[in-house]
């Protein structure tokens, strides 16, 4: 039997073990500590010196926290890019909230500043108050069109948050995704750039927000010497074991990048001209993306075959490939969601496959990858 290709995995990089004994002989195992202040310092160095990140037990506890500072509570709406994984609006329903949810447009396969634009007009004269807060998504690594949307919630007034949990390392415009909203969530999970074997932080515009992040991310409690609380806090803050591998993944993030574009190229190369089949690539070059996953698009009328077909013959060869994100406006829990679209993100999910794209794939593993696209 082959030995099995999976879709993306944890790949370290040889130093984040010097970290987690370094916690371990100064007894810092805790969910604080200097791994989890060095690694948000190197965040922060990677993206910009002008953010505060703080990091978090999760991306998902980052997009909550997020929602928390904006505001936003029973009977508010919050507008999310529909195609995406379910993290980017579960955190809307923690808080009682509604999403409203906005199709892709597809050049970069990320929220429509169209279907944004319309959506907030007509949430306004339907319920006569503003969305409270916008969660465009930058999926797969590819930067959504944050140029149109930032100006779009400036003109109305509303906060952005960026999902960039698949993005660390894509740019947009010459700009590194999560430093445009006013937050952005980041993701450390195991299948993502670097993981910290389940992780995320939340990147802020300013120290204030840092500061009520780490707040009410340790349980909100009031200034005094015994535990008094004036609001209600969470326990979501990175253990400074995780942030030792954070801090060692780090130090191979740019390795990982460029890995991972490296296998998208090669991919693009070994599968261009096979009719019916393309490969998502960045719409121009505004767009600079880090191929968190390669996806494909195969239209079977030509292809001869679909991409469900190739799944299935990916999975008997032990390779193992991923139906795109099934839109969130197409899922059972939210049914009844507004959603402003036009079938752009329903036809990516019902024509599209994530390729194994890890950065610890060799060539020769994506060439038998590959090789299962040819022999169709
Ligand atoms: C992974 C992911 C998240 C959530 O991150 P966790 O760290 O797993 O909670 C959110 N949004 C998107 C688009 C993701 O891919």
């Amino acid at each position: 039997m082959n030995k099995r290709i999976w879709l993306s995995l944890a790949h370290m990089g040889g130093h984040e073990q010097k970290f987690i004994q370094e916690a371990f002989d100064t007894n810092w195992v805790v969910p604080l500590g200097p791994n989890v202040n060095g690694f948000e310092k190197d965040l922060r160095g990677y993206l910009n010196d002008d953010v505060h990140v703080v990091a978090l037990s999760s991306g998902t506890a980052a997009i909550h926290l997020a929602l928390v500072q904006l505001g936003v509570g029973p009977g508010d709406e919050v507008i999310c890019q529909s195609f995406t994984f379910a993290a980017s609006a579960n955190p809307i329903k923690y808080l009682g909230a509604s999403p409203v949810f906005i199709d892709s447009e597809s050049d970069s396969w990320n929220m429509s500043p169209v279907h944004l634009r319309e959506a907030i007009v007509d949430r306004i004269a339907k319920t006569g108050k503003k969305p409270k807060a916008i969660i465009p998504v930058h999926l797969y690594g590819m930067p959504a069109k944050m140029d149109e949307i930032m100006d779009i919630a400036n003109e109305f007034e509303i906060a952005v948050l960026e999902d960039a949990a698949e993005a660390l390392g894509s740019e947009y415009k010459g700009q590194r995704c999560g430093t445009f909203g006013e937050f952005a969530c980041l993701s450390f999970n195991g299948n993502k750039m670097i993981t910290t074997s389940g992780g995320g932080a939340l990147v802020c515009s300013t120290e204030e927000e840092a500061k009520r992040t780490m707040f009410y991310a340790t349980q909100a409690r009031d200034d005094a010497p015994y535990y008094q609380h004036s609001h209600i806090g969470y326990n979501y803050r990175m253990s400074n074991i995780c942030a030792g591998i954070g801090r060692g993944q780090m130090m191979v993030l740019d390795n990982h990048v460029a890995r991972r574009r490296a296998i998208h190229q090669l991919y693009k190369k070994e599968l261009e001209g096979i009719a019916g089949i393309s490969v998502f690539d960045n719409p121009s070059s505004d767009f600079n993306s880090n191929h968190w996953l390669t996806c494909i698009v195969v239209d079977p009328a030509i292809a001869g075959f679909s991409c469900e077909d190739i799944r299935l013959k990916m999975d008997d060869t032990n390779i193992e490939t991923r139906p795109l994100w099934k839109p969130m406006h197409m899922q059972p829990v939210f049914e009844g969601t507004p959603f402003y679209g036009d079938g752009t993100s329903e036809a990516l999910f019902d024509k599209g496959l994530c390729l194994p794209s890890g950065s610890s794939l060799t060539n020769d593993d994506i060439l038998r990858v590959v090789g299962v696209i040819k022999g169709m």
